[in-house]
């Protein structure tokens, strides 16, 4: 919680109870989150205020976007803590996948990369 803290701190940012409330929210719940999961979490701030605070968070970095299959945009807090995921094509469960091969494309190509999306499907241990 504090690293985050600073972050909107050295940006010039207060720490007002909503965004506290957002960041306290996303951090218990460390999965790919739609804006209407984060709405869910918090649910005395309304949409325009949940969009706005994500943004800010997405903008300093404290979040990042995160693309599964379905063409929503998710929001995960994942700093320092790299990971991909991988979805079930049967259930919709979302699994964290602890690889990332950034930098073996690195390698390969002598390209220094500086984005990338890599995402899985399949199907579940519980639905198999
Ligand atoms: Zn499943
Ligand atoms: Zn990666």
């Amino acid at each position: 919680m504090e690293f985050y803290l600073n972050i909107l701190k050295q940006n010039g940012y207060k720490l007002t109870g909503k965004r506290k409330l957002v960041l306290e929210a996303m951090l218990k719940n460390r999965r790919p989150l739609t804006l209407s999961d984060v709405q869910k979490l918090c649910v005395n701030i309304d949409f325009a205020t949940i969009y706005r605070i994500v943004n800010l968070f997405n903008e300093l970095d404290i979040v990042h976007e995160v693309k599964l299959f379905d063409k929503q945009q998710y929001y995960e807090i994942m700093k320092d803590d790299h990971h991909h995921h991988v979805v079930c094509q049967s259930c919709g469960k979302i699994d964290r996948v602890d690889l990332c091969i950034t930098q073996k494309v690195s390698k390969l190509t002598s390209y220094t990369i500086t984005n990338h999306i890599m995402e899985f499907k399949g199907i579940c241990p519980a639905c198999k």
